[in-house]
């Protein structure tokens, strides 16, 4: 069940995004467009253009984004629509121009505001491809309504020319910053989740083992009395050849849940292996680690763990406390380890203390 569900998530991955990208650019579509018009309208102006060319302006600046949204948006996907649409911004940008006689000082705005746009959405390849078709588009025009070039830009283009090329770069800048940002927090998220053990939820084995190294590192600095718990499950094989490997998951699962709730808000527990937690306690000494890990025993040994099966199990559970004689927090851990393996070995369902050998 919880698989399918990821599985879903994934495959509606790329429509998300798509459906998100698509909105991104009809808002810099929405103002490209307004502005353009108004880039583009200085050289009509300047021509005396008739009315039908006025038309065609409004319609593309006040009608076309409206349009080339819900295109993308009920497309099967949206992220190759908005790329065409995209590639149709840059075929009516070069049909303007063409219009215009590719005055300089508009066309060179228009020309530079599309390449930015373009080669920020699908890098040089993209762009080439929008060049062509702009292109494609101005030589149809020319051909099509005749072309007369204008070599010199007029004061009014160059003024009409002026808030696209002062405005749209802020715009495309923000839009830029605000994805930067959607990144850098989803690369939070992804180390957040690598960190974690995806049945239990709890820290994974080489992210808990980085916590002990760390209060390793604090109780010699600062002294003061830490322990480590190792805990594992008894018979757990047992669990798993009656009830099968979905109960056993299960019982990790709840384990883990009544473990976690045991705990302090400083205390980490963490998924060891298969059915091993260890547990890391910063200014706790040894007795009251012994306290705390036979209140966990006592908690799981009346709990029951999968109701269905009536499955109930106990734990066994070695303690270690910081000790300025290791070498490192590796021999902590294995400490807490010998201490499990003597509980086991005594009868299990019971707590043991690391004893050092001849001590
Ligand atoms: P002991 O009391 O000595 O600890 O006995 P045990 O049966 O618990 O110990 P053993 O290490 O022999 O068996 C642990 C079993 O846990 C073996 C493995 O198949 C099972 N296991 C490991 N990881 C998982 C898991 O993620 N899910 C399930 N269901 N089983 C697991
Ligand atoms: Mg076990
Ligand atoms: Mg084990």
């Amino acid at each position: 069940m919880e698989q399918a569900v990821g599985q879903a998530d994934l495959s509606e991955r790329p429509q998300v995004e798509g459906l998100r990208f698509a909105r991104r650019m009809y808002f810099l579509r929405v103002l490209g467009l307004l502005l353009g018009a108004v880039c583009i309208g200085g050289a009509l102006w300047n021509q005396g253009a008739h009315a039908p060319a006025w038309a065609a302006l409004l319609a593309n600046a006040l009608i076309w984004p409206h349009v080339a949204y819900p295109l993308a948006r009920r497309s099967g996907n949206p992220y190759r629509a908005e790329l065409r649409n995209l590639m149709m911004d840059s075929a009516s940008g070069g049909a303007w121009m063409a219009v215009i006689g590719f005055s300089p000082a508009p066309s060179a705005v228009i020309f530079s505001m599309m390449a930015m746009d373009k080669v920020g959405v699908g890098g040089l390849r993209f762009l080439a491809r929008c060049l062509a078709a702009q292109a494609v588009a101005a030589a149809v025009v020319a051909m099509a309504f005749g072309f007369e070039l204008h070599p010199l830009s007029s004061t009014v283009e160059r003024l009409a020319a002026l808030p696209l090329l002062v405005a749209y770069p802020v715009a495309i800048g923000l839009t830029t910053y605000h994805l930067a940002r959607r990144v850098r927090s989803q690369n939070r998220t992804l180390a957040a989740l690598s960190s974690l053990d995806g049945l239990s939820g709890l820290p994974n084995r080489s992210h808990w083992e980085s916590v002990v190294a760390s209060e390793f590192q604090r109780c010699r600095r600062i002294g003061h009395p830490s322990s480590v718990l190792m805990i594992d499950i008894d018979h757990f094989k047992a669990i798993n050849d009656r009830h099968g490997h979905p109960v056993g998951d299960e019982v990790i699962r709840r384990v883990a849940e009544l473990l976690r709730r045991s705990l302090r808000l400083h205390d980490v527990p963490g998924r060891y292996g298969g059915e091993e937690f260890g547990v890391v306690l910063p200014g706790t000494g040894v007795e009251g680690a012994e306290v705390l890990a036979e209140r966990i025993r006592a908690r799981i040994e009346s709990a029951v763990l999968e109701p269905r099966n009536a499955v109930r199990a106990t734990l066994s559970i070695g303690v270690a406390a910081f000790d300025t004689l290791d070498a490192g927090h590796m021999e902590w851990i294995a400490r807490a380890d010998r201490a499990l393996y003597a509980a086991k070995e005594s009868g299990r369902n019971r707590t043991a203390r690391y004893v050092a050998a001849g001590g």
